[in-house]
């Protein structure tokens, strides 16, 4: 069973012809609505402990006063609130998935931009990294899997060379931010230039799965981005319908407690039908009567 944690409070700010726009959660809300009797959670905003787990204070005020400039993060009035909205619905995301169910925020704005210090590409806290520190300190091994088409630079930053968690990411390289070329420490990355094929895509997703098996995780969280997909506006890569559904299924076989966050994805008239493949993949051993 797959819960979603969803606030209508996510459609409400918006800035003119910027890509994270409220749309893509909407075309995916109303697609969900459309195909099935899904389950919906409403989140609550975390409180400024769980910022600190990952966030400098230096950064927490400067979102809170809107005192910030970085050209792809407008500054919305309020975006405080809905960066704390947005992290909160990861931490219940990583809950539900710990009562056994599928949690996935579909919350905005993304996360896995944000480091310890600074704010960048649409991201202004890093909920996934707030989320994994919250299972940190209740002692789960946790695997983050970031299958963005961008690397994921800020939940890189804060989980590197932690005890207990390692970072996988799929990534277009070279792309924004430009990070991502290596593998270090706990960090995992396989970067794949502009125009890899799905086959080179889906090869790399495989390597990151036995990385993850072999870790052997009590929990997998996912940044899962949808600009991935062939014709996305902002990236290169060449995944289809056909392959979000495998990947889903992927996801599913690995048999492990998982969360899912959504990070990025800007075509907004087909976001709606990847998500829908995307879980229908994750759904398949359920729907096929294979206990989970
Ligand atoms: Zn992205």
């Amino acid at each position: 069973m797959i819960k979603f944690v969803y606030s209508e409070e996510f459609l409400k700010y918006k800035e003119i012809s910027h890509p994270e726009s409220p749309e893509r959660i909407e075309s995916i809300i109303n697609y969900l609505k459309k195909k099935g009797d899904f389950q919906f959670v409403k989140p609550s905003p975390c409180n400024e402990d769980d910022l600190l787990l990952v966030h400098t204070p230096e950064l927490i005020k400067k979102v809170k006063n809107n005192s910030f400039f970085d050209p792809d993060c407008p500054n919305i009035p309020n975006i405080f609130h809905y960066a704390c909205l947005s992290a909160g619905a990861a931490i219940i995301a990583s809950e539900i998935s710990l009562e056994g169910e599928i949690g996935f925020s579909l919350a905005r704005p993304p996360g896995h931009h944000a480091g310890r210090n600074n704010i960048g590409g649409f991201c202004y806290f890093n909920n996934m990294a707030i989320a994994v520190k919250k299972l940190l300190f209740k002692n789960y091994r946790v695997a983050v899997l970031d299958i963005d088409g961008h690397h994921g630079n800020g939940t890189e930053e804060i989980l590197k060379g932690e005890e207990n968690v390692i970072y996988v990411s799929i990534h277009q390289f070279p792309a924004y931010p430009g990070t991502g070329k290596y593998s270090f420490e706990n960090c995992y990355n396989f970067p794949l230039p502009p125009f890899s094929s799905s086959k080179k895509y889906l090869e790399s997703f495989d390597k990151a799965l036995e990385i993850i098996k072999n870790f052997s995780p009590d929990i997998i969280g996912i940044s899962c981005g949808f600009d991935t997909y062939i014709d996305d506006p902002l990236l290169e890569l060449s995944l289809t319908e056909t392959d979000y559904y495998v990947l889903g299924k992927k996801i599913s076989s690995l048999f492990k407690k998982t969360f899912f966050i959504l990070e990025g994805g800007y075509h907004i008239s087909k976001i709606g039908n990847l998500f829908y493949c995307f879980i229908s993949g994750l759904l398949y051993s359920s729907e096929t009567g294979v206990s989970k």
